[in-house]
């Protein structure tokens, strides 16, 4: 039977992939929508959750796509209400609140899944097995975009808890945390804040993982002209290169073959898998990295942020 689901927060991403990956799957029946300012023709339509989990829809699961604030009572209530919840990445605002969501989901018999949309990028399993038979000389990430383009008029962003520049790098630090096979940790690092904004616009990090290999990784959100998201790893055997986001994979200078984009597809195939089994998917790994930036890394103020 499908997963009747809702989602809750009807923004950029809600639209440009989750309502149309959830309404081409089989494996999913879309019920209703919770949004303060948008809605779906001729779908149940709520003002939030709370208003929506007391209707009388019946749902089976929520995606929750709102920003990352708002994301732990709307997991809470989810829960609570035996709901099986998909969270859009970042998967809270901070490592404590996900931890304790891993803790009640369980507790509740239902399946929590924070999602890693940049994990399921066409090219990163084809790195992640290519690496692991190479030695690792250095890795570097440049990821770098125009915030104007990619987030305009998202308040939430430059807000405390909102992350900044890492909330697309945090897409970077996704796929390292799968693909290398080692831990790593950061050295140090420079975050450049706007002196209006709470978080940052700019971060250059130094990573060491735990055989010594240098991982330094740039991401930017002033980028204009050409956009980078791209991922070097130089081993003994060549160079690896991820770029668009993951997407496009070259190994010492050829192109390899990939499949056509489908992110937001493996997510749901996962997501229903994990219900199906009765489990959960709660990887903190990025989010300690950002955490790990906020807490170890140097801050310069830079010129003031306007939209
Ligand atoms: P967005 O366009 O600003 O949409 C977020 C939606 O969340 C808003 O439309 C708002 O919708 C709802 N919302 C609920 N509580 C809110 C609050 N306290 N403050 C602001 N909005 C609130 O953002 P987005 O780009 O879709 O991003 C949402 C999440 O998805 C973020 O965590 C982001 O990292 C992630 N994501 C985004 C992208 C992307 O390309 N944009 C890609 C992958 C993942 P209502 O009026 O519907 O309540």
């Amino acid at each position: 039977m499908a997963v009747r689901i809702a989602i809750v927060g009807l923004g950029k991403i809600a639209q440009d992939q989750h309502v149309p990956v959830i309404t081409a799957s089989p494996a999913y029946e879309l019920v209703a929508i919770a949004s303060r300012s948008a809605g779906l023709p001729d779908m149940p339509h709520y003002h939030d959750i709370d208003a929506m989990l007391a209707g009388d829809v019946a749902i089976d699961a929520v995606a929750l796509c709102q920003p990352p604030q708002a994301r732990y009572d709307a997991a809470r209530a989810a829960i609570l209400a035996g709901k099986h919840v998909f969270l859009e990445k970042p998967p809270g605002a901070t490592l404590s609140e996900v931890e304790a969501l891993a803790e009640l989901a369980r507790a509740h018999g239902v399946t929590l899944f924070a999602s890693w949309h940049s994990r399921y990028a066409s090219g990163v399993e084809t790195a992640k097995g290519w690496i692991a038979e190479r030695a690792i000389r250095s890795v570097t990430i440049d990821w770098k975009e125009d915030v104007r383009v990619w987030h305009p008029g998202q308040k939430w962003i430059w807000e405390a808890g909102g992350l900044g520049v890492f909330d697309p790098g945090i897409n970077a630090l996704s796929i390292m945390t799968h693909i290398l096979p080692r831990p790593f940790f950061l050295l140090d690092g420079t975050l450049s804040f706007p002196s209006n904004c709470q978080a940052a616009i700019a971060a250059d990090l130094s990573f060491r993982d735990e055989a010594g290999v240098p991982i330094n990784a740039a991401f930017d959100f002033r980028q204009t002209g050409p956009q980078t998201w791209d991922i070097r790893v130089d081993t003994d055997d060549g160079e690896l290169v991820l770029s668009k986001g993951g997407s496009v994979l070259t190994i010492a200078g050829v192109l390899q073959d990939t499949a056509p984009e489908a992110e937001y597809r493996g997510l749901y195939d996962r997501f229903a898998t994990l219900i199906a089994d009765g489990a959960s998917d709660v990887d903190v790994a990025p989010l300690r990295h950002v955490a790990d930036a906020y807490l170890r890394g140097a801050r310069v103020m830079v010129e003031p942020f306007e939209d």
